[in-house]
């Protein structure tokens, strides 16, 4: 049974379809058809929601794995990750059954459901989406176990995110706040269904399996040489092969794909400026 769930929005506090959402949701209440639900809704970094910022110090998003939930926290983000923690964990033992955590990227992603498992609860939540919303894109993490994301939903028993693109940092669109909201509702229809045993029989659906973070060409001095190619630009989960132009040098040349077929996604991000990534990578499977 998946009885508390917790929706949160605001882990990056300029990603403004979450923290709208669950603004409306507090105010004017969770749709009644999910009253059987104990949902709470949650606005997890309000310092950096009241900066319209995507974090103070530190992205909270990758304060969540068991060693840095071990060691002293430096950063506000950190002293943070550590009292949310305390509240909704600790991190294995939390009561709360499934945690939403509703993000949005500047890139042209879709509505995109993340799942850090393949097991038998997620790829039934994933399939009832894809089938709910033929439009949206399933994205697997599961390179790692599931416990050392250091991704805030995983302080919950199950935790998912919900990523929607492109609106850019600050910004309500109300396209994407749709995407957003029919998401949400579609997995919150898929608990119902699971608690009842009444999930029907689904076909399997393509998904998204990430790969690597791929960066920009830099410089000695971690200058960057080029920019992404128009040709990559709002491609995201679209198949770049052998060839396909990726990035644009300053100096006027093409840099080309080498290598296996891969799904690029996260394109041009804003919010992973600092740390130079040009794009992830997927493969594609079915789940
Ligand atoms: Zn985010």
């Amino acid at each position: 049974m998946i009885t508390n769930i917790t929706v949160v929005g605001g882990t990056h506090g300029n990603e403004t379809s979450g923290i709208q959402l669950v603004r409306n949701w507090q105010r004017f209440g969770v749709p009644a058809a999910y009253q059987a639900l104990n949902i709470d809704c949650y606005l997890s970094n309000q310092a950096a929601i009241d900066a319209n910022v995507r974090f103070l110090e530190e992205d909270l998003n990758r304060q969540f794995t068991p060693a840095l939930l071990n060691k002293q926290p430096q950063s506000q983000e950190a002293r943070l990750a550590h009292a949310l923690n305390q509240h909704w964990g600790p991190k294995g033992s939390s009561e709360i059954d499934l945690m939403i955590d509703i993000h949005n990227t500047t890139s042209a992603m879709g509505a995109t459901l993340i799942i850090l498992e393949a097991d038998e609860f997620h790829t039934q939540l994933a399939r009832y989406v894809k089938q709910q919303m033929p439009e949206a894109n399933i994205l697997v993490e599961d390179e790692k176990p599931y416990a050392e994301h250091g991704y805030l939903c995983t302080l919950g028993q199950r935790g998912i995110m919900i990523e929607v693109g492109a609106q850019p940092q600050g910004v309500l669109r109300a396209d994407v706040y749709e995407l957003t909201h029919k998401m949400a509702l579609a997995i919150l229809d898929f608990v119902l269904l699971y608690n009842s045993n009444s999930v029907p029989a689904l076909p399997p659906c393509d998904v998204f399996r990430f790969i690597e973070n791929i960066t920009f060409p830099l410089d000695e001095q971690g200058e960057r040489l080029a920019m992404i190619h128009p040709a990559l630009q709002d491609s995201d989960f679209k198949p770049l092969t052998q060839g396909d132009p990726v990035f644009t040098t300053f100096s006027g040349q093409v840099e080309q794909w080498q290598g296996d077929t891969i799904y690029p996604h996260f394109i041009n991000e804003a919010a992973y400026h600092k740390l130079h990534v040009a794009f992830a990578t997927a493969t594609k499977a079915q789940l």
